[in-house]
């Protein structure tokens, strides 16, 4: 049986990307992994995992469009607006519910690339699959949904990296985990952060683990479930810089990587 991890942090630059592009590295020595980018609005696994993309799908949303004749309507998101004389659809606002097309005059949904499914391989031969939202449109939720899908056709393990915050793209990814390992780093925000991802984690009744990255910077921050302590470490910016996994060049990082691997291993 397939085992599929999260890695979460709740907020941006804990070191979450970084972590999991070593995790996927250290865990497909062992066993088949594929590595998962749901991290839609900001995709950057692909960079550290040195991906080459073969494969490309568009993800299509709904959006509603005014036509010159168009009337007022009471979008029940506020995204129909009167601009001079003109009806118009603030397609940032739109959620394609179909309310105008079916109720009032002059509106149509067309289906619109919102964004794409990317499949390949990483330097290291395991596959990759990446979801990117296109700038300026909505739908995170919709493509983190089909980019772990499209991961699961593989039958493989699934290291899925998931997007900061606690909003749709990540409760998205929440519906297909075994586990969580929430990176998280000694500070006010972080923890902060790290309590509104845990209410997220409970609900779902997914298994939580912390991991502490620079856990020596303020050791007077303290968590809940930490399995393993990353130091603050020279050769892991060296390696980020690098986009290398910083388990290939620091044997402390590596270290936690592995104990983090044999506690999610022994408690599958
Ligand atoms: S499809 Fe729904 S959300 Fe979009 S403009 Fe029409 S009523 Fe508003």
């Amino acid at each position: 049986m397939s085992l599929n991890i999260l890695v979460a942090s709740g907020k941006g630059g804990t070191g979450k990307t970084v972590f999991s592009s070593s995790l996927a590295l250290e865990l497909s020595k062992i066993m088949d992994v594929v590595a998962v980018d749901a991290d839609v609005d900001t995709p950057n696994l692909h960079l550290m995992l040195g991906a080459r993309f073969e494969e490309k799908e568009e993800v299509y949303l709904e959006k509603a469009f005014a036509k010159e004749n168009a009337e007022g309507c009471n979008c029940p998101f506020g995204a129909i607006k009167r601009i001079g004389n003109k009806w118009v659809v603030d397609q940032s606002l739109c959620e394609g519910c179909g309310f105008c097309e079916e109720f009032c005059d002059g509106y149509y949904l067309r289906k619109i690339a919102s964004g794409y499914v990317a499949v390949g391989r990483t330097r290291y031969g395991f596959p990759i699959v990446s979801g990117f939202l296109n700038p300026g449109f909505s739908g995170s939720g919709e493509i983190v949904d089909k980019t772990i899908k499209k991961a699961m056709n593989f039958g493989e393990n699934l290291i899925i990296d998931a997007a900061a915050g606690i909003g749709c793209p990540v409760i998205s990814a929440f519906k297909y985990v075994d586990v969580v390992i929430f990176v998280l780093e000694p500070t006010k925000q972080s923890k902060l952060a790290f309590q509104r991802m845990k209410k997220l984690a409970e609900h779902f009744e997914v298994p939580w683990h912390v991991v502490l990255n620079k856990y020596n910077l303020n050791p007077r921050i303290r968590f809940p479930r930490v399995i393993a302590r990353i130091p603050h470490s020279y050769k892991v910016i060296s390696a980020v810089s690098e986009l290398i996994p910083p388990s290939e060049l620091d044997t402390k990082f590596r270290d936690v990587v592995l104990r983090t691997i044999d506690l999610l291993i022994s408690s599958k």
